[in-house]
C-alpha cells in the first residue's frame, strides 16, 4: 500500500525528484548467479521494474540518479560510468554474485562507458532494451541479444497519460501562488477567472496523449486540434453564466497563451518531438539540430552506435559503416556520440545545441559540433 501511496504521488508530482533509496533490490530468490540489472533512483522507473520483474530472481542495484530517470539523469551527468562503480564498490556487488555482468538500461548510454565501468569495477555491462516493458522477453532469451524493435524507445499511451497528469499536478501547484497572490491582492475574482483558465488548460493537458493517434506531423498542428475541446469547456460556462460573458475574449486570448506554451513545452521534453523550444522560437519548425555525419576513415565499424540510437535511425551500409537515415528524426539524445570512441561522428548541421547533454566532455563536443559550441 505504502508503495502504491508514492507511485501515485510519484505520478502527480513527477517533476519533483521523488527518490527510491539506492542499495540492492532482491527479486524473488536470488543466489550468487542470478542477474543484475541497473537502476536510477527514481521512484517510478524502481516501481514499475519491480512489478514488470516480479516472476524474476534478480538483483536490482539501484544508483543513485539524484532521483531523476534514467535518460534525463545520464544526460544532465547524474548518471554515469562513476555512479555506477560508486554503487558496485558501496553495496559489495562483488561478494553478491559470483559473475561479473550487469545490464544497464539503453537509455543509459548518453551517460554511461562501459569500457571505463570494466576498468573501474571489474564487471561487463552490456545494454538492454530501451523500453523495459521489453525486459521479461529480453531476458528470457539462451542467448541474450536485441532486436531491433528492443533498441527503439516505445511509450505507450498509459506512460503518455501519466506524463500529461503529472504535468497537470506539476501545474496546479505552480498556480497555487497565483491563486494566493490574486486571492490577497486583487480579490476572489481574479481567482475564478484562473481557475476556469486552469480547467480549460487541464483539458488540453490531458488530451495530449492522443496526440499519436491524430494524423498531422507537426505536433503544433496536432496541440491545436486538441486544445479545441477547451475553447468548447469555455464558451459553453460564459453561455451557461451570462455573467462573464465580458470576460469571454480574454478567456480565449489566455487558453491560446497556454496551448501555445505547452506545444513548446511538449516540442521540447518529450520523445515524441525532436527539437527544443529554442530551434522552435527561433526556427518556427522542429527540426534536429543535430545532423549525425560519418567520418569514415576514423570510423571501427563497431556498430556502437547503431546499438544505442533509441530512435533507431542508425543503419548499416552494405559496406558495413553505419549510415544515418531520417536525421530530421534524431532526438539529439548524443547517445551515439557518447558511445563512439573513435570520435567518428560530426555534427553537420548549425553548431548550436540544446545545451543540456553534459555527460559528454566538453573538448569532445566542441570537435563533434564544431569549435563555435564553445
Ligand atoms: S542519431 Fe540522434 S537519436 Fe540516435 S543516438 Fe544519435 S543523437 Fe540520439
Ligand atoms: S560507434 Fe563510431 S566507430 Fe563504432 S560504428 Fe559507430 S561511428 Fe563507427
Amino acid at each position: 500500500m505504502k508503495d502504491y501511496f508514492w507511485y501515485c504521488c510519484s505520478i502527480l508530482f513527477r517533476y519533483f525528484p521523488l527518490r527510491y533509496p539506492p542499495g540492492i533490490v532482491a527479486l524473488g530468490h536470488p543466489d550468487k548467479n542470478s542477474l543484475v540489472l541497473i537502476s536510477g533512483n527514481y521512484f517510478l522507473t524502481v516501481f514499475k521494474l519491480k512489478r514488470i520483474l516480479k516472476n524474476l530472481n534478480c538483483y536490482i542495484l539501484v544508483v543513485d540518479s539524484a532521483g531523476v530517470n534514467v535518460w534525463c539523469a545520464a544526460g544532465a551527468g547524474d548518471f554515469n560510468e562513476n555512479k555506477v562503480v560508486d554503487a558496485i564498490f558501496t553495496y559489495k556487488l562483488d561478494e553478491l554474485v559470483s559473475h561479473r555482468r550487469v545490464i544497464l538500461p539503453q537509455l543509459a548510454a548518453v551517460g554511461v562507458d562501459l569500457q571505463i565501468l570494466r576498468q573501474r569495477s571489474g564487471f561487463n555491462g552490456e545494454w538492454g532494451p530501451a523500453s523495459f516493458y521489453d525486459l521479461p522477453e529480453y531476458l528470457a532469451q539462451d542467448k541474450r541479444s536485441i532486436s531491433e524493435r528492443m533498441h527503439i524507445l516505445r511509450m505507450p499511451f498509459f506512460d503518455r497519460m501519466e506524463l500529461a497528469i503529472g504535468m497537470v499536478g506539476t501545474y496546479f501547484l505552480s498556480y497555487l501562488k497565483y491563486y494566493i497572490i490574486f486571492a490577497l491582492f486583487l480579490g476572489m475574482q481574479y481567482n475564478h477567472d484562473v481557475f476556469l483558465i486552469t480547467i480549460a488548460y487541464t483539458i488540453t493537458i490531458l488530451l495530449t496523449p492522443f496526440l499519436d493517434f491524430l494524423p498531422f506531423k507537426w505536433a503544433t498542428n496536432n496541440l491545436m486540434v486538441i486544445s479545441i475541446p477547451s475553447y468548447f469547456f469555455l464558451w459553453w460556462y460564459v453561455e451557461s453564466y451570462p455573467a462573464f460573458i465580458h470576460m469571454l475574449p480574454i478567456y480565449l486570448l489566455a487558453n491560446s497563451v497556454f496551448t501555445i506554451l505547452i506545444c513548446m513545452d511538449i516540442l521540447g521534453s518529450t520523445i515524441h518531438f525532436k527539437s527544443s523550444v529554442a530551434n522552435w522560437l527561433c526556427t518556427f519548425n522542429n527540426k534536429s539540430y543535430f545532423g549525425p555525419k560519418l567520418v569514415s576513415e576514423r570510423c571501427t565499424k563497431c556498430h556502437a552506435c547503431q546499438n544505442i540510437c533509441p530512435k533507431g535511425i542508425i543503419g548499416e551500409e552494405d559496406n558495413g559503416y553505419p549510415s544515418f537515415q531520417l536525421e530530421l528524426e534524431c532526438c539529439e539524445c548524443l547517445a551515439c556520440v557518447k558511445q563512439c570512441q573513435a570520435l567518428a561522428i560530426l555534427n553537420i548541421n548549425a553548431p548550436k545545441f540544446k545545451g543540456d547533454i553534459k555527460s559528454i566532455p566538453q573538448e569532445q563536443l566542441a570537435q563533434v559540433m564544431g569549435e563555435k559550441y564553445y
